[in-house]
């Protein structure tokens, strides 16, 4: 919208009212909204849309979008972006009866699968109660790593400490978004594009790799 903005009128349809999740504040919400604003997004929430099966079938491309509340709107192009669902094909055989209703493992404070001596779940797959995300996913992975070091050695391991504090940066477009970060605070456009807009991070993750980046 940003690039070219003549070109097209955007939908971005919503079944719930709030953007993102419930866990994010409402000056989060606020700013997020008003940043699509002036985009041009023009934002139908509380509305689900109930023919994605015509819309797939159709290619995503020259349909009729269908809501519950009985929109339709004539499209272009529809890009999904609806949650992904856990794969849990790696475990669904085997740790089947310790899958929550989500298909996430149910974990023990050490993040081990319960009664499964030596079987650890990190990130998105496991039912620790924190918003799903990269950064958290790493936190689990260098805790485990950690602790089975700890473990090799003789030692107690730690107790994991969930992470009740929401962290999460949304850019939208190349400029602006929004960023919960420590005690709640919400900062805007400045702070998302530089901490996450330029890069989304590319650099500190080759790093975290012992990996130089590539200069192009
Ligand atoms: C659209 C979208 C946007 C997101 N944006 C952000 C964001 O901006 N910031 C953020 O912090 N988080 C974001 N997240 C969440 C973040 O991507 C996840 O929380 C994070 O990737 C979880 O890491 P993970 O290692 O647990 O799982 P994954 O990253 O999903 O890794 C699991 C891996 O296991 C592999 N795998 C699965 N089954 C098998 C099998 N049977 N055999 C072998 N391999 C298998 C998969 O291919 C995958 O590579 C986003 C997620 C989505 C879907």
């Amino acid at each position: 919208m940003e690039d070219y903005p003549d070109k097209a009128d955007v939908y971005l349809i919503h079944p719930r009212e709030t953007l993102v999740n419930d866990e994010v504040n409402e000056s989060f919400q606020s700013t997020i909204k008003d940043k699509l604003t002036s985009l041009r997004v023009n934002m139908v929430l509380g509305e689900r849309v109930v023919n994605m099966d015509e819309v797939k079938e159709k290619g995503f491309q020259n349909v009729m979008l269908v809501t519950d509340k009985g929109t339709q709107m004539k499209v272009d192009l529809v890009i999904p972006c609806t949650g992904l669902k856990v794969n849990t094909e790696a475990y669904k055989n085997s740790l089947g009866d310790k899958m929550n209703r989500l298909g996430r493992l149910n974990v023990d404070e050490f993040l081990q699968v319960k009664d499964v001596p030596d079987v650890y779940a990190i990130g998105d797959c496991n039912d620790v109660p924190e918003i799903k995300l990269a950064h958290g996913a790493q936190t689990q992975g260098n805790y485990v790593a950690d602790n089975l070091k700890l473990k090799h050695e003789g030692k107690d391991m730690k107790p994991y400490n969930v992470n009740k504090s929401v962290f999460m940066v949304l850019c939208c477009g190349r400029s602006g978004g929004a960023a919960q970060v420590w005690r709640g605070w919400v900062l805007g456009d400045w702070f998302a594009s530089k901490i996450k807009g330029q890069s989304v991070f590319t650099p500190m993750q080759w790093k975290n790799m012992g990996q130089k980046m590539p200069e192009d």
